[in-house]
C-alpha cells in the first residue's frame, strides 16, 4: 500500500527538497520568515511553536550527551557583549574578514572566495569591484555617548567566554586535567553571503565545547571528539550515508588551529560544514593571558609544572543541525493514491510526542475524554489536544511535524474504555485501554 518516493540527488529534486520543506516549515508552524508583515528581512528567520520544540530537543539532546551524561564537562553561559579586547585577543578584530567583491552595475555583492572569475559579475557580467576586506563582526555601541571609546562587538562565537573564565572555572569547581566546558548561545556574524533558508544567516546559534587536555593528549583527544560527534548525529538518526567527515588542508587552517576536521551533512545545496571539530593548541589561553595580563595557566598538583592545557573544540550550529534533521526526515509515500508527507523524525526530537484527537467534536463526553488523556499525557511528556479539522486532516497535519502517535477518541471509547493509537511510520492502528495510554506511549518512546 505503502511506496517511497525516493529522491535522486541531482540539483534539481535537492533544490525542489529544500522548497518543500521551507514551504512546510510555513504551513505547520516550524519556521517562518522575520518580520514578514514588512515584506521580511532578509536571511531571518523565527522559529513557531513546532520549531522552538524541535529546537529544544535538540539543544537538550546535546546537553544531556556532553554535560549531564558525563563527568569531565560543566556548562556555563557567558554573555553576548564582551569587552573588546576579547576580540583582540582572540585574533577576530585583525583577521576575521572576508573579501567582498561588488557589481559596478548591478550592485549585487558576492564573496570573492567563491568567484569564479574575480573580475566578472556572475549576474550580469558586469565589471566586479577589488575584493575589499570586511569585517564579519556585528559592531554596536555600549552606553549614551555612542563614541569610538565605547565600540563592543556582538560576540561571532561562543568559545571566548570559555576561555576568558578559565580560571573563575578552576577556582570554583577545581576541575583535573583532561575536561570541558559546554554553552549554547547565539552568534552574530555579518555574513556576506547568507542563505539557503537557517543555513547560513546573521545571527545563529551555537554548541560549543571547550575541551582542555595536556598538550601531548591534544592529537589524540581531537581524533576521539571527531568520532564521538559523528556518532551523536547518526545516533539521533542521521542516515549514514548522509554524513562524513572532512579533515582540512594545512592551507584551509584558521590562524588558531593545530588541525580540524569538518563533519560534512548532504544538505539539499550540497555536502556542507555541519560541525567544525579544531584542535587549537595553546593559542587561545596564551592570547588572553598575554592581552589580560593574568595568567590563565593549570597547575599540575602531581608534577608541580605550570602549563597552558591545549583545547579540543567541537563547535556545532544549533539552526544548521536542525536543518539537516529536518532534511533526513523528510518523506514522501504514496498511500492509497495520495501523497503523505511525513517527518520520520527521532521521537525524543519530535516537537510533540503524541496527539489526542477526538473524533467528533460536538460530542462533549468523547471531546472531555480526550482533553483528560491529553491533560494526563502533558504531565509526562509532549502532548496536544487537537479538534481544528477533520481525522484524516488532522493525522496529515501530525505526519508533517513527526509526531509519533496520534491517539483517537471515537463514540466506541465511552462504552469500551479504549483509543485508538496510531504510529507515525507504519501507520498501524492498535486499540489500547485508556488507562494503558500514558504506559503504552511511554514505552514505545523509550524502546
Ligand atoms: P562556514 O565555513 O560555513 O562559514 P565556519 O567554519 O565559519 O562555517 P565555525 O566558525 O566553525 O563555522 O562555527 C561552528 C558552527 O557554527 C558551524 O559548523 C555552523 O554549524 C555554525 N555556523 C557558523 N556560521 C553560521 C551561520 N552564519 N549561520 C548558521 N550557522 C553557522
Amino acid at each position: 500500500m505503502t511506496t517511497l518516493l525516493i529522491y535522486v540527488k541531482n540539483n534539481n529534486s535537492m533544490n525542489d527538497l529544500m522548497e518543500k520543506i521551507v514551504s512546510l516549515c510555513k504551513r505547520r508552524g516550524v519556521i517562518f520568515q522575520s518580520s514578514e508583515i514588512y515584506g521580511g528581512l532578509a536571511n531571518a528567520w523565527d522559529y513557531g511553536p513546532f520549531g522552538i520544540e524541535l529546537k529544544n530537543n535538540i539543544k537538550q539532546a546535546w546537553w544531556k550527551a556532553n554535560v549531564h551524561n558525563r563527568y569531565d564537562i560543566l556548562g556555563m553561559d557567558a554573555s553576548i557583549l564582551m569587552h573588546p579586547k576579547v576580540w583582540e585577543a582572540s585574533g577576530h578584530v585583525q583577521n576575521f574578514y572576508d573579501l567582498k567583491s561588488d557589481c559596478k552595475s548591478c550592485k549585487k555583492r558576492f564573496k570573492t572566495e567563491e568567484l569564479k572569475d574575480k573580475h566578472k559579475c556572475p549576474e550580469c557580467g558586469s565589471e566586479l569591484t577589488e575584493g575589499r576586506q570586511f569585517n564579519l563582526m556585528f559592531e554596536t555601541y555600549q552606553g549614551a555617548v555612542g563614541d569610538a571609546a565605547d565600540k563592543i562587538y556582538l560576540r561571532p562565537e561562543t568559545a571566548q567566554g570559555m576561555f576568558v573564565n578559565f580560571v573563575n572555572i578552576l577556582d570554583s569547581r577545581h576541575p583535573k586535567l583532561p575536561f570541558g566546558l559546554a554553552q549554547i548561545g547565539k552568534s552574530f556574524r555579518n555574513e556576506i553571503t547568507p542563505g539557503n533558508f537557517i543555513f547560513r544567516t546573521r545571527e545563529f546559534e551555537q554548541m560549543e565545547i571547550e575541551y582542555f587536555v595536556r598538550p601531548q593528549d591534544g592529537d589524540k583527544c581531537y581524533q576521539s571528539w571527531v568520532e564521538e560527534r559523528l556518532k551523536w548525529y547518526i545516533g539521533l538518526g542521521i542516515k549514514k550515508d548522509n554524513i562524513r567527515k572532512r579533515e582540512h588542508g594545512k592551507d584551509e587552517l584558521a590562524h588558531y588551529a593545530l588541525a580540524c576536521t569538518d563533519i560534512e551533512y548532504n544538505f539539499p545545496i550540497g555536502w556542507s560544514e555541519l560541525e567544525g571539530i579544531a584542535n587549537r593548541a595553546d593559542f587561545d589561553l596564551k592570547q588572553h593571558s598575554q592581552l589580560s595580563g593574568k595568567e590563565l595557566k593549570y597547575f599540575d598538583e602531581v608534577s608541580k609544572e605550570k602549563f597552558y592545557p591545549f583545547i579540543i573544540e567541537p563547535s556545532a550550529g544549533v539552526d544548521r543541525s536542525l536543518l539537516a534533521f529536518l532534511v533526513d526526515a523528510y518523506h514522501e509515500e504514496k498511500v492509497r493514491e495520495e501523497t503523505r508527507v511525513v517527518l520520520k523524525l527521532n521521537k525524543g526530537l519530535s516537537p510533540v510526542k503524541a496527539a489526542v484527537l477526538p473524533l467528533l467534536k460536538n460530542r462533549t463526553a468523547i471531546v472531555e475524554l480526550a482533553k483528560k488523556i491529553a491533560g494526563d499525557l502533558k504531565k509526562d511528556i509532549y502532548a496536544v489536544y487537537d479538534d481544528t479539522a477533520a481525522i484524516g486532516k488532522l493525522y496529515r497535519r501530525q505526519d508533517e511535524v513527526g509526531t509519533p502517535y496520534c491517539i483517537t477518541v471515537d463514540v466506541q471509547s465511552l462504552e469500551d474504555k479504549q483509543v485508538t493509537v496510531r504510529d507515525r511510520d507504519s501507520m498501524l492502528q492498535e486499540r489500547i485501554g485508556v488507562d494503558r495510554v500514558k504506559e503504552y506511549i511511554l514505552e514505545e518512546l523509550n524502546k
